[in-house]
């Protein structure tokens, strides 16, 4: 019978990927309701190392493989391994981090193992079943982003496996570690890969900068006219504030997409977030999460946004921008 939640530890370079810990942390909270152990899979260069973060993190199961090489981006070699390995571990659900390593490893997992996946939920419940058994709700933004839908795996297809959105759940803090019980699979080998890395070009995106940004600007559909985008630019300058929008912004190519924030973009958790010209609608700010400081800008007093934010201005974002830049 298929049982554990298990975290897929992602890892690059011998370090465990911060994402790591959200996925633990929102293993933990399916696990307040169905009392499965929370288990994590290795496969590394170095799993000893990426093993013992993981037991800090409070995971209760470690299964783990030494690759004996760097195998980042030969996705077809270590989907084999792992592969392998869930078949021992017999998992009920797998979290998987919705990153290009997650997608690519775990559809060719999902084909070897004749189950299904779920690509890049923003939220995961448990259901209850007739019978008293407990299955994973997995919510996601669906058919362009236009809708939210619930999936559900089908009834015998196991482990039900999910990739997960960064920075959707906040990260498991670290705590004193030895409690794991870690198995490693000596027997389980990566085999040879018919992927080459023949070089490495870090990415231009400056995404990763908003994610970590302790200060976030974010413009809205206010922001559109004239130039107050070019102000608002000048801003987070000032600031030292990176920049992030809502759809509108995007659908307005203002903004790339990797800048939205919200339920089918970004979630941030910056210390401060000032926003201009945002109404406020939930799919927007449900992608600003612990935010310590809010403040917000809008001509509307009665704006959603006012609902959310601690400080709010009801004033022309165009004035508000243009006396700070001139102090
Ligand atoms: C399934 C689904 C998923 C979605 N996902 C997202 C998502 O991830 N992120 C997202 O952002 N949206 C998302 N949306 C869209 C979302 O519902 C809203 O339409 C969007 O967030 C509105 O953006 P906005 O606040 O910029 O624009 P608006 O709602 O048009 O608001 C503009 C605001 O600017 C104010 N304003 C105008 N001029 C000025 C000025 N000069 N000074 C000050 N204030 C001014 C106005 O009073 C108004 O409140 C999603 C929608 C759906 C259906």
């Amino acid at each position: 019978m298929a049982n554990g939640i298990c975290v897929y530890a992602e890892s690059y370079k011998g370090k465990l990927e911060p994402v790591a810990a959200e996925l633990v942390s929102a293993a933990k909270e399916i696990q307040k309701t169905t009392g499965e152990k929370v288990q994590a899979i290795v496969l590394a260069d170095n799993a000893e190392k990426i093993a013992a973060e993981l037991d800090r993190l409070g995971v209760e199961e470690i299964y783990a493989v030494n690759a004996g090489r760097d195998c980042s981006q030969q996705d077809d070699a270590v989907s084999q391994a792992i592969a392998e390995m869930l078949k021992r571990i017999d998992p009920s659900s797998v979290l998987i981090p919705a990153t290009p390593e997650g997608r690519s490893i775990f559809s060719r997992v999902a084909m070897k193992l004749g189950c299904g996946m779920t690509a890049d939920c923003t939220e995961v419940l448990v259901g209850t079943k007739e019978d008293g058994s407990y299955y994973i709700k997995q919510n996601k933004p669906s058919y362009g982003e236009n809708v939210f839908v619930t999936i559900i795996t089908r009834d015998g297809f196991y482990p039900q496996m999910m990739t997960v959105r960064p920075g959707v759940y906040t990260a498991q803090e670290e705590a004193e570690g030895g409690r794991a019980n870690i198995e490693y699979f000596d027997d389980i080998k990566v085999g040879d890969s018919k992927i080459e890395v023949i070089e490495e070009i870090p990415a231009e995106a400056e995404t990763g900068s908003i994610l970590s940004a302790e200060v976030v600007v974010v413009g809205g559909r206010g922001v559109l006219e004239d130039d107050n985008f070019a102000l608002l630019e000048k801003f987070a300058e000032k600031v030292g504030g990176a920049i992030g929008g809502t759809r509108p912004m995007v659908d307005s190519e203002m903004i790339p997409f990797n800048h939205q924030i919200g339920q089918t973009g970004l979630t941030i958790r910056p210390k401060i977030c000032i926003s201009f010209g945002v109404s406020g609608a939930i799919q927007h700010t449900e992608g600003i999460k612990d935010t310590k400081l809010f403040v917000a800008v809008n001509t509307d007093e009665d704006a959603a946004i006012y609902g959310v934010a601690d400080y709010g201005m009801a004033a022309d974002l165009k004035e508000v921008l243009t006396e700070y830049l001139a102090l």
